[in-house]
């Protein structure tokens, strides 16, 4: 089963700290929706107040069209999953995951069918009888997602769950991960601060930071068009270059950089053209350096020079001196990129976004 979800002004204070700071956010059935953050920004507090272990100060919460803000976990259509996936050491895997279905009275034969079939749906249907040690930790990690799984939540809520994993099982259980959502179409909100587990998994990402949402989107569209500073620099390599508004026309600006003026389309300015005059940030992602062709329009911000080259296997990452302004730039594998030559600093024009200080879709 599925629900949508509604955030509606959620105000989360501890003493005198504002943990969540008036976030509203409206998910849809069936979403997979990534709550990413570094540590401390609310992911977990606004998790929380979903699956009813905290009350939101102020604000409301709604799943499936009904107001849940005072309800107790229990009664809530949402399941939580944890990071330590609280398996019962002495209990068969079947019994795991058919724990949620005992407590609520469903008979033994029915129960284990149940449970085996959402066995089956983690590819662990042969490992029924097997205890909780007998497994691997991405095995156990996947017990979890049955058992959390078997008592249909309308959502499901994940706390970092595959934190305790390394990187290479980590990756493997990302994508099992999306793929046992979308063949259950439960609404899944998940928690991490690792921005590459976001874009591997995610319908759609929340960039949090200090209590507040600071964009919503698409793992394309945040890190092609980011709203804010935080949520550009967050996700992924980014460089700022702080520039002046000069000249306005209807379909383009221009911009004074230390690296010289340019001419920006309407298009890169994210949240509207700003005034003349205003102060704003370039964001140029690393690799669009080389992204300029006959074909397109693009911008010049003259020439920098190699100041130091590293080989990442996909591209090289450089480091670059321009005008006393360091920047980092990706060469594509097939360069060969040498320390001390120079680099023409040209990219798509409509590969640059410009940002203004204090955006954010939160803000
Ligand atoms: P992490 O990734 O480290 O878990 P997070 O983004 O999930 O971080 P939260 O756990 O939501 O962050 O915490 C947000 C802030 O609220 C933190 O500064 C934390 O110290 C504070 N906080 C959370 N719970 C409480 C509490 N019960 N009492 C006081 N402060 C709290």
């Amino acid at each position: 089963m599925t629900a949508d979800v509604s955030i509606l002004n959620a105000t989360k204070v501890f003493g005198a700290f504002r943990a969540l700071d008036d976030v509203s956010l409206d998910i849809a059935a069936g979403e997979f929706i990534v709550l990413l953050g570094p540590s401390g920004c609310g992911k977990t507090t606004l998790l929380s107040i979903l699956g009813g272990f905290l009350e939101p100060t102020s604000g409301t919460i709604s799943i499936g069209g009904r107001d849940m803000t005072h309800v107790s976990p229990a009664k809530r259509p949402t399941t939580t999953m944890f990071q330590d996936y609280a398996l019962f050491p002495h209990m068969r895997l079947l019994d795991n995951v058919g724990f949620g279905l005992r407590m609520r009275g469903m008979a033994k034969a029915e129960r284990d069918e149940k449970a085996l079939s959402y066995l089956d749906l983690v590819g662990l249907r042969a490992s029924a009888a097997k205890k909780p040690h007998e497994l691997s930790g991405g095995q156990r990690q996947r017990v979890a997602l049955a058992r959390a799984l078997a008592v249909d939540p309308d959502v499901l809520l994940l706390d970092e769950p595959l934190g305790a994993l390394d990187l290479k099982l980590r990756r493997q259980m990302q994508d099992e991960l999306k793929a046992i959502q979308k063949r259950v179409g439960t609404t899944f909100v998940h928690v991490t601060h690792d921005q590459e587990e976001a874009m591997a998994i995610a319908d759609r990402i929340v960039v949090m930071n200090k209590g507040r949402i600071e964009d919503v989107g698409t793992p394309a569209s945040i890190y092609m068009r980011p709203r804010s500073l935080f949520s550009a620099g967050f996700m992924g390599e980014a460089n700022f270059l702080p520039a002046k508004v000069r000249g306005l026309s209807a379909n383009e600006a221009e911009v004074e950089t230390a690296l010289g003026r340019v001419a920006l389309p309407a298009s890169a300015f994210v949240s509207g053209m700003p005034a003349a005059g205003r102060d704003v940030t370039l964001c140029i992602r690393p690799e669009h350096f080389r992204s300029a062709s006959a074909a397109v329009p693009t911008v010049s911000l003259g020439r920098g020079r190699i100041t130091g080259s590293a080989f990442f296997g996909t591209h090289h990452r450089c480091h670059v001196a321009a005008d006393g302004t360091a920047l980092t730039a990706h060469l594509p594998q097939t360069e060969e990129p040498e320390v001390g030559a120079e680099l023409d600093l040209r990219l798509k024009a409509d590969s640059i976004v410009v940002l203004q200080d204090g955006a954010g879709v939160g803000h």
